[in-house]
């Protein structure tokens, strides 16, 4: 007796598309098997809880498999899960060696029996990547790394000791002192400079435009690269910035390069402004991002560039979720 095992999605919860790939999944089996029917002894399915328009198993009792015993459930909810799946077990008389058959992208990521994985989503300011960042986390059930908060807790901690941040030996003497650490509470990210949660301090524009000037410094960078490193090392995470897929990870098997117009991003970035208490015009947004841009790209020490083998998404005319959705199946379809 052996055990088959095989798993496939659909795209909405219709009868048609669930009634096909239940056939066609059941069919691979079966041939890719060499199995006659009267050797199935019996064929259990699972399905996810968003599918209800058609049970599996009629749908393989209507493809023509019926012989065997047929039975199916629905799965719980499960974070970060594949959703619109169903899976299926088959038990089948047969000595030679199953094989199993995973179609439309069904392979789970299953943390508890997966290795770390790293997803890495570099793109310029407004870009949305933060956004879609921490959905894409939330849904895989991993942490969320936002690296440019580490340069923004580099450029306060500049700032504070009230030191220009072109005066680049001074900044040097600072940064090889200082303490960055990244602490997570309930799932999201505080960033902690010298013991303290500096979160809410690094998020104004001046930080902003400062963090641009002292990221370009390679020794600013090597020492957030190479704890940016630790923690992906160490834990499957979600991070964004500018030189993830370029270079802290270059091997990364999971790279996303996100952008959208400058003006696009300006208007997200100035809501965004305007709800945390800032005042500010659209007009010195825009004018930040474009100089940052060019600061961020033009810099000499990994720049901001697309990964060659990074998936680029312009999010111009796009909804969080849809960003989100399509950077899911990606990252499913190559798992
Ligand atoms: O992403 P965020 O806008 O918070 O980043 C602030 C600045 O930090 C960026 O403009 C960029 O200069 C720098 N940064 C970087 N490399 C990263 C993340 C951010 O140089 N991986």
């Amino acid at each position: 007796m052996i055990a088959i095992r095989g798993a496939t999605t659909v795209e909405k919860d219709c009868e048609q598309q669930i009634k096909y790939a239940v056939g066609e999944m059941m069919t691979q089996i079966r041939d890719k098997n060499g199995l006659d029917a009267d050797k199935i002894v019996c064929t259990m399915f699972t399905i996810t809880s968003d599918l209800k328009s058609c049970n599996p198993a009629k749908a393989a009792r209507e493809a023509g498999f019926y012989s065997s015993a047929l039975f199916c459930s629905q799965e719980p909810e499960i974070l970060g899960a594949l959703q619109k799946c169903i899976r299926v077990m088959v038990l089948a008389e047969s000595d030679k060696k199953p094989v199993h058959v995973y179609l439309n992208g069904a392979t789970v990521l299953r943390k508890d029996i997966s290795s770390i994985i790293n997803v890495a989503i570099d793109g310029p300011a407004g870009s949305g990547k933060s956004t879609v960042a921490k959905m894409i986390a939330k849904k895989l059930d991993i942490l969320y790394l936002d690296t440019g908060a580490m340069y923004r807790a580099c450029a306060l901690k500049c700032k504070m000791s009230g030191v220009s941040v072109e005066n680049e030996p001074e900044i040097k003497k600072i940064i090889d002192k200082i303490d960055i650490k990244v602490e997570y509470r309930g799932g999201a990210q505080s960033t902690m400079l010298d013991g303290e949660d500096v979160s809410e301090l690094i998020r104004s524009p001046e930080i902003s435009m400062l963090a641009s000037t002292v990221s370009a410094y390679p020794f600013v960078r090597e020492k957030m690269v190479s704890l940016q490193r630790q923690i992906a090392k160490a834990h499957s995470c979600v991070l964004d910035g500018r030189d993830i897929g370029t270079n802290v990870l270059p091997d990364c098997k999971f790279k996303f390069f996100v952008t959208a117009s400058p003006e696009v991003r300006a208007d997200r970035r100035y809501k965004e402004l305007v709800i945390k208490g800032f005042k500010t015009s659209l007009d010195d947004v825009l004018k930040d991002i474009v100089a940052r841009d060019n600061q961020d790209e033009t810099r000499k020490s990994a720049p901001l560039k697309r990964a060659k083998d990074a998936v680029f998404v312009d999010t111009s005319k796009m909804t969080p979720d849809e960003v989100a959705d399509l950077i899911l199946k990606s990252i499913q379809e190559k798992i």
